[in-house]
Order: C-alpha cells, then sequence, then structure tokens
C-alpha cells in the first residue's frame, strides 16, 4: 500500500521508446543525483514491504497503485509506466500469469520457467552508445538474438570481467544501492568488492545476417503485437506463435548434432547449440529444463531463432509439414525408442500440433488407433492433452 503519494519530482527524465524500467530509474537517479534505492522509494515504490528486487518484481509487473504514484511523483503516465515493465510481454512471448508484486516465490518460479531474464539483460552496445544508456526492455528475452537496427549479435558477457552484463554479483539479482550512483554505459558487475569499469560501448560485436535481423524484428513486433501472427497462413495469437517457436527450438535441439547441417542457423550457431548440447547435464528440471531451456547465450538463440523463424514462416501446411520432417527425423535418429519424456505444456495451435502428427506417424497412428476405441489418448511421442505436450 502506498499511504502517502510522493512528491511532485523537479527533475524527471522522459523515458525512451521501448526502455526497461530499471533503466529509466537509473537514469532518474543520475538526474536527481541520488542512489537507485532512494530514487526508487522518492517514486513511491513500496521497498520496506519487498526490500529486494526479486520480491519487488522489479521491472517484471507492476501494480495500479505504484503506476499511479509514479505518475503522481513524475507525470509520467500510468500505462507508459506499466509499458517499461516486462508485463508488456504477457501472453505473448511470456507467460506471467500469477507473478505478483511482494511474493518472491511467484517471481522465482516465473524466472525458471519462461525465456528471460528478470534481472539480467543482453545489450547491442551499439544502440546503448548512441542513446546514452539506455537500456531496453526486450534485450531481456531469451529470443533476443541480434539488434534488427545495427544488425549485430547481442552482447551476454563483459569481455574484461567474463560475467553476464547486468548480472548481479555470484549469480542474484544486484540490489538497489544505497550508496551506489548507476553507471548505465559501464559493465559495473561487482566482483569481491571491486566495480568492472568496461565500458560497454567499446564492447566488439559480430556483424549477423539481413535474414537474421528481419527475424528479429518480426519476434519483436509479434510480441508486442504490432503484427499479426501467423502459421502457415492461418492467424493464430501472439501466445501461440511463441509456443510454436518454442516446441521448433526444442524438437531441434532433440536432434543435436546430426540436425545441425540441416539448420538455416549460422555456421557459428550451429556450433554453439553444438556446445550447449555437450556442455549440459541434466538438470533439476530433467529433460524438459535441457532441451526447452532458454537459450544462454545470443548466439545459440541465434541459430534457434534462425531454425524456428524459418518452420514458422511456412505458408501452408505442406510447407509447415515439410520444414519439421528433417527435424523430427534427426530427432528419431538421435533418439530412438530412448527419446525422453518431455511433458512441457504448449498452447499450440492445432495447425502445428497437426503438423506434428504427420512427422510423426508412428505417435500419429498410436492415437488415431486408440481414439477409435474410445481410449483416452496414450502415451505417443508427441502428446496432446487439452494443450498441447510432448512426450
Ligand atoms: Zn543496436
Ligand atoms: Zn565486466
Amino acid at each position: 500500500m502506498v499511504a502517502v503519494w510522493p512528491r511532485r519530482l523537479a527533475l524527471v527524465v522522459a523515458p525512451a521508446y521501448s526502455e526497461s524500467f530499471a533503466s529509466w530509474v537509473d537514469r532518474m537517479a543520475l538526474r536527481n543525483g541520488c542512489p537507485p534505492r532512494a530514487m526508487v522509494e522518492a517514486l513511491g515504490l513500496d521497498v520496506r514491504a519487498a526490500s529486494d528486487v526479486r520480491s519487488l518484481a522489479y521491472g517484471v509487473v507492476t501494480t495500479l497503485e505504484t503506476c499511479r504514484a509514479i505518475e503522481a511523483a513524475t507525470g509520467v503516465s500510468s500505462e507508459t509506466v506499466r509499458g517499461m515493465h516486462l508485463e508488456v510481454f504477457d501472453g505473448s512471448v511470456l507467460d506471467l500469469a500469477g507473478v505478483r508484486v511482494g511474493d518472491e516465490e511467484s517471481v522465482r518460479r516465473a524466472e525458471g520457467r519462461e525465456w528471460v531474464r528478470f534481472f539480467g539483460s543482453r545489450v547491442c552496445p551499439t544502440c546503448l552508445a548512441a542513446s546514452g544508456g539506455v537500456w531496453l526492455t526486450w534485450w531481456k528475452l531469451s529470443w533476443a538474438a541480434v539488434c534488427p537496427e545495427h544488425r549485430t549479435l547481442l552482447v551476454d558477457l563483459c569481455p574484461r570481467c567474463r560475467v553476464a552484463v547486468r548480472r548481479g554479483p555470484a549469480g542474484q539479482p544486484a540490489r538497489l544501492s544505497r550508496s551506489r550512483m548507476p553507471a548505465p554505459l559501464r559493465c559495473g558487475a561487482l566482483l569481491s568488492g571491486a566495480v568492472c569499469d568496461q565500458p560497454i560501448p567499446q564492447i566488439r560485436t559480430s556483424v549477423a545476417s539481413h535474414e537474421l535481423a528481419d527475424q528479429q524484428q518480426l519476434v519483436l513486433e509479434v510480441a508486442t503485437r504490432r503484427r499479426p501472427a501467423l502459421i502457415a497462413g492461418q492467424v493464430v495469437n501472439a501466445g501461440q506463435w511463441f509456443a510454436v517457436l518454442k516446441a521448433t527450438a526444442l524438437l531441434a535441439r532433440l536432434g543435436v548434432p546430426e540436425v545441425l547441417p540441416l539448420l538455416d542457423a549460422p555456421p557459428n550457431s550451429q556450433d554453439a547449440l553444438a556446445a550447449e548440447a555437450g556442455g549440459q547435464r541434466w538438470n533439476r528440471a530433467g529433460p524438459v529444463g535441457r532441451f526447452g531451456m532458454a537459450p544462454r547465450t545470443a548466439l545459440v538463440a541465434a541459430g534457434l531463432l534462425a531454425t524456428a523463424s524459418k518452420v514458422a514462416a511456412a505458408e501452408e501446411e505442406s510447407e509447415l509439414v515439410a520444414r519439421l520432417m528433417p527435424l523430427a527425423t534427426a530427432a528419431r535418429m538421435r533418439w530412438k525408442e530412448r527419446r525422453p519424456d518431455l511433458s512441457t505444456p504448449m498452447a499450440l495451435p492445432p495447425v502445428f500440433t497437426a503438423a506434428l502428427d504427420a512427422v510423426s506417424p508412428s505417435a500419429g497412428r498410436r492415437r488415431g488407433a486408440a481414439r477409435r476405441r474410445g481410449r483416452s489418448v496414450p502415451t505417443g511421442r508427441m502428446r496432446r492433452c487439452g494443450r498441447a505436450r510432448w512426450s
């Protein structure tokens, strides 16, 4: 509860287009000459009840009350404040249902499940330099691979300290500092007391193809619902469109390394996918965590983006089946009957599950036979239970 609305601040920085909330607060803090923690309090966020960024769901979701308090303090509209949070992607590229301010566990659960870094970010050094330190919200998405404007791969790691950009100490989200001023153009990683001062605009990046830049642009437009989502010529909702991308990424990963020469991904992304598969151990989430986990680097994201975009770009059903076929074949070759039991619930559109049935005929036949016998759906390789599942 915000009992008393904050005073109107004299110095306000206008949010930049697509800027993340944390980035705006940092720039506000610099303008007002106070550390981020004091800035957040001045904006009217209730930092007493939820002291760290995770329980504040900082930059992830917000409340109407907080938006109104910030509007009162800054004159920036509630709608704009909300638009700086990751919740702008809820229902399209992210599922943030159940994430609540003050409920740290709800934040943690979504953090483990969704393809996003709540408290970290990739970055385009050129965009950051040009804007004087504006961090964009979409750089936090795990599908963020390249900058469509500069056609370069986004940066994950600081070359000086080898720590993920914007990651807090020891993998924990950085606290809202009570004493340190933000430095939006520097790495800023905390390393045993010292702060890494690598200038981010000086980090070199590699060039991406026009095609990949266009695929990234499409992802952003569907994510923000500026463009209708189509699968095999049929209009689907944005959530279904991203479910198709994720399911395709999962299928492609199942077929590594056999699938690599068949992928439309750039060669260095193929290497990154192979390295990812080689370096992965079965984690706590089991096989789903292994194949369905968020790509950790922009290079892996680029490989999955290129592959999944090709599938999503199929204009009709037969083309969709043709594009899925090599992926399914490679996955079958790799796993034969040992295929791990994957059961990631995904809201796949019927046109895509039908294509999956077509490329996995044995599972399709078993399911068809079961339906004829009036039984419930058996455990096939790909199984549908209301919502589509893979198994
Ligand atoms: Zn850029
Ligand atoms: Zn660094």
